[in-house]
This record gives C-alpha cells, structure tokens and sequence, in this order.
C-alpha cells in the first residue's frame, strides 16, 4: 500500500501515520460535533453519560470500528487542551488535516480513493468519485442536497437547522444521510487500511440493508424519491450517462424502447431506439436494462451510469428481487451478473421528468419497425430537449 502508484501500491508514505491521521481526524470531529448522527450512534453505544475527552470510555468488547477510533481519540486528548491555550476557538481548528501534519510528519495529503484531489472530509465523504456515486445510488434527494452544501460540516448543519430541514420534515431521509455517511467512513477506512476493493453498487446494498437492520422506528426506508420536480443531472468528469426508457401500449401490443447516451458536459453520444413485443411493462424496463448494461460490457466502459425509472426493475438489479414477477428473474439475474463484471457502473433510478428525452424517443420508436440508432447528432425529436438539458443540468461537484 505503501508503494507509489506507479508500482501499483496507493502512494502511502506510510500507511502507519496515514491510518492514525484518519482515526484523530474522526476522534476529533466525534469530539466537536457531538450532534451528528453518528457521533451520537457512538456515544449511545459506548459513553451514553461520560466524556470522551476525559473519562476512561474503552469497553472490553467493543468493536473494531469503535477501538480504532481510540487511537485517534488518544491524540486529540493530547492536544485539544494545547488548542485551546493557544487562544484559539475549537472550530478553528478544523480542518485537522493540515494541522495533523505538523503533530504527525510525512501525512500526505492526497485522497487515497482518487489520488487527485486534496483530501478533505468534504471531499473524501461527497465528492470523490466513490463517495459521488454511492450518494447518487443511495438517494437523488440527499445527492441534491449535499451539492448544495459547500463543505460536509454545512451540510450535516442544514439537516436540523430549521422547520424545513431535513430533519424536521423527513426523518427517515436524515437517517439515510447519517447512516450512508457513517457506512461509507467505514469502506475507505477498509480500502485504505485492508485494501478492500467494493463496488460502489456492493456498498450501496450494504448501507441500505444496514439501515434496514439498524433504523426500526419508522419502518423499511425505500428508494426516495424527490418531491419537486427535478431537472436532468449531469454526470461526473470523466463519466457518462444512459438514460433508458421502455413502456407498451396494450392495446396495439408493441413496445418502445429507448437508450440515449450523454457525457459529462450533457453531450449528445448515441442513441438507439425500437420496438419489440414483450410481456408486460417489468419485462420490457428489464429488457431495455440488459440492452443497456450489455452494451457497456461489450465496449468495456468503465464510468458509467445507467439511469432508469422503474424502482422494482432498478432494485432488482441492484440485488433486491422483491416485486419482480418470476418470469423475469432470470433477466434480472442476467443484469446482475453483467454489473458485478463491470467495475465502475452503477444503476440508479429517476423521476420521469429527469428521463424526459428517453421517455421522448421511446415513444418514437413505438411508431418504427426498425432498429434505429443516432452516432453524434441526435434525433430531430429529442434535440431541444438534450439541449436544453445539457444547458440548465447543474455542474458536477466532482
Ligand atoms: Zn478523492
């Protein structure tokens, strides 16, 4: 792990120091803002009526997780009163990445997950490639709210700042929020320190049934949906994004399907349409789904979001089979085996009105016996509308 990139390590100087900046980095934010949801998961567990920084808190038993925060917490006794008679105000002292380097030498402050970008919490826990994708997966909504936060400790702050905070107005979501951050310290810490390689989509069903197992006071958290109506997203840098789309008309039992490509700046790259005869409406979104994710295996693309409207189809592929007809299982079981081949795809579901264009061309291709398929310009039908969302769609934060 140590070794640089190059040689096919991480680029660690040390993975030593590198570990104890990580656990003193999250000691001290469990320490400084005791009301974050996890922090609070901690306390009840281990100190329920002790002080982190002063009383003894190790537990014979407890787990791994909460002895490795230990470590950190050890260092951040040993300073947090040399912070505060330096005349400086706690917050100050965040972040404590630069300030770790100079209690600990050598810290390099590269992301170990990108190795790109300055490791901050923010980035690390928002917007690093990883953490991106696993938020798009877990929720659009809380993927929106984080991009409108500039730093993680903004965000966790907005979740109960007022009556229309995420708190206040649903539980559930900040509880998604909470555990998804948690869960996700808990893989980079497995990839950095274990060298543990997890797919994001591996991750995202960990967290969900995590919450299952973990959240029981308002029941099963579902896929969530955002409320107002959400304009068309787009991908990360260097990622591109299928958007598909399927549906029948019983009464003339013929099928549309729809695969529209774009890049990270909204750019028309393909497109393909046609009609088929198929079962039922699960049949058809399951079809178009193998299509898609087939077309990415054969061409062997990495970076990819597939992007769909039908919860049960997008579930079922992601590993819950609930709601989908045993007719289609197989079907399903086929997507499921081609996404874990494929090592950076993610399938994630959308309102309709972000699956606007290929809602559009599906509806074309209903009226056409032919296969048709556009390379670099698209079809006059969907034009305007892949303009206009390449124009109004907000930035990546990656
Ligand atoms: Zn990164």
């Amino acid at each position: 792990m140590s070794k640089p990139k190059r040689c096919g390590g991480l680029g660690f100087k040390d993975s030593k120091k590198y570990n104890l900046t990580m656990l003193t980095k999250l000691a001290w934010r469990m320490v400084t803002n005791p009301k974050e949801k996890w922090a609070q998961l901690l306390k009840a567990l281990y100190f329920p009526n002790k002080d982190p920084l002063v009383d003894d808190i190790s537990k014979s038993y407890s787990s791994w997780v909460w002895k490795s925060i230990q470590h950190g917490l050890k260092i951040v006794r040993q300073y947090y009163i040399w912070e505060i008679g330096d005349g400086r105000s706690a917050k100050d002292v965040l972040p404590v990445n630069k300030k770790l380097g100079t209690y600990i030498r050598d810290v390099n402050s590269t992301c170990p997950m990108c190795n790109k970008e300055e490791e901050t919490s923010s980035h690390l826990l928002l917007n690093c490639e990883f953490a991106y994708v696993v938020w798009f997966g877990m929720s659009s909504a809380l993927h929106h709210s984080k991009n409108n936060s500039k730093s993680l400790q903004q965000w966790i702050k907005s979740w109960f700042s007022n009556s229309n905070s995420l708190e206040a107005t649903n539980p559930d979501l900040a509880n998604t929020a909470a555990c998804t951050l948690w869960q996700l310290w808990k893989f980079i810490c497995d990839r950095v320190f274990q060298n543990k390689i997890y797919h994001p989509r591996e991750v995202i069903q960990k967290i969900r049934s995590y919450i299952k197992d973990n959240i029981t006071t308002r029941g099963t958290i579902r896929t969530i949906t955002v409320r107002k109506k959400e304009n068309w997203q787009r991908p990360p840098k260097h990622w591109i994004k299928i958007n598909i789309d399927a549906s029948m008309i019983y009464d003339f039992s013929k099928d549309g399907f729809a695969l529209i490509i774009r890049d990270c700046t909204g750019g028309f790259l393909w497109a393909t349409a046609f009609s088929k005869v198929a079962r039922d409406v699960m049949q058809v979104e399951a079809m178009i789904l193998l299509k898609a994710l087939q077309w990415i295996k054969d061409r062997n693309l990495q970076r990819v979001i597939v992007e769909g409207d039908n919860v049960s189809v997008i579930n079922g592929c992601n590993g819950n089979l609930v709601g989908i007809p045993w007719e289609d299982h197989s079907l399903i079981l086929e997507c499921q085996q081609i996404l874990s081949d494929l090592s950076q795809c993610v399938v994630s579901c959308e309102r309709r009105g972000r699956n606007h264009a290929a809602d559009l061309l599906e509806k074309h291709a209903r009226r056409s016996i032919r296969v048709q398929s556009w390379w670099e310009s698209p079809p006059d039908i969907i034009r305007e509308i892949l303009n206009k969302e390449a124009n109004i769609s907000s930035p990546s934060s990656v």
